[in-house]
């Protein structure tokens, strides 16, 4: 397997509290990979960590070999480390389609294309993603009125539009109801596949995750407990007793 990134020995602590300890995995290229554990369990650290966020205190993020532990977010973001789901990334004020189109005009300008007049620009290209996710229909519509299942649809096209190599989703189907979330996550894996984008996701919802992810890490204190296939991580006692136990927290 050549992995996409490689994460070695990943460490965060924060006063007293150490909130990741010596985390290593890999990622393939075209995978799924669910990272789960309890609330604290240190998975948003993880996260914050690989895409420039937070600075690790020892360890290493290396993308196809090169380390990128020091570079800012936007940097990260160029080599084609996306996040998805954040709120904040859409503008309310302008329709579907413009937010999309947005963000287009940002990738393409960092890869040096020029552009004239932004509200004609990469139009086809936008829709095109719009139409992926099955949002061609809401183009015109400003973000604002959006259904909240809509807006998340919404952004996983406008991670998309960077061509990412590697999506970031840190809880993507927090506040959607059980179908939905099923729903956006079968969206996903579907587009990432046929993309050959790799994916580590976060996720609450077990029913999403054994569904979908090609392969399950589970965090415990900032400590990988187990990893492999869904199936095998399910088996697992100690998961079973730290991490599914819980799930009624949920
Ligand atoms: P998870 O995403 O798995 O719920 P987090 O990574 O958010 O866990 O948190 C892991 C631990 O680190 C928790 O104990 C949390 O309180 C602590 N923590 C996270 N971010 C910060 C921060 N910026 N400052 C201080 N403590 C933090
Ligand atoms: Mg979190």
């Amino acid at each position: 397997m050549s992995a996409l990134l490689q994460v070695s020995e990943l460490s965060k602590s924060f006063g007293g509290v150490k909130a990741v300890r010596s985390v290593s995995f890999e990622i393939a290229k075209g995978e799924l990979l669910a990272l789960i554990g309890p609330n604290g369990a240190g998975k948003s650290t993880c996260f914050n960590m690989l895409n420039g966020q937070l600075r690790p205190d020892a360890g290493s993020v290396r993308l196809e070999g090169r380390n990128i532990v020091g570079l800012a977010p936007r940097q990260v973001w160029r080599l084609g480390v996306g996040r998805t789901f954040q709120i904040t990334a859409t503008f309310a004020s302008m329709t579907v389609r413009e937010n999309v189109q947005m963000a287009l005009l940002s990738h393409h300008r960092h890869l040096g294309r020029l552009w004239v007049r932004a509200r004609d620009q990469h139009r086809d290209e936008a829709d095109r993603l719009l139409d992926l996710v099955g949002m061609l229909a809401q183009a015109e519509r400003p973000c604002s009125i959006l259904a909240y299942g809509d807006l998340k649809r919404l952004e996983l096209a406008i991670a998309l539009a960077n061509q990412p190599r590697l999506l970031l989703m840190d809880e993507p189907t927090a506040g959607m109801g059980p179908r939905e979330r099923v729903e956006l996550m079968g969206l996903t894996a579907q587009l990432v596949k046929a993309q050959g984008i790799a994916v580590l996701f976060t996720e609450h919802d077990m029913d999403v995750v054994f569904k979908h992810a090609d392969r399950l890490m589970v965090l415990d204190r900032g400590q990988l407990i187990a990893e492999g296939a869904p199936a095998q991580v399910r088996a697992n006692a100690q998961v079973q007793a730290i991490y599914l136990g819980s799930r009624s927290e949920h």
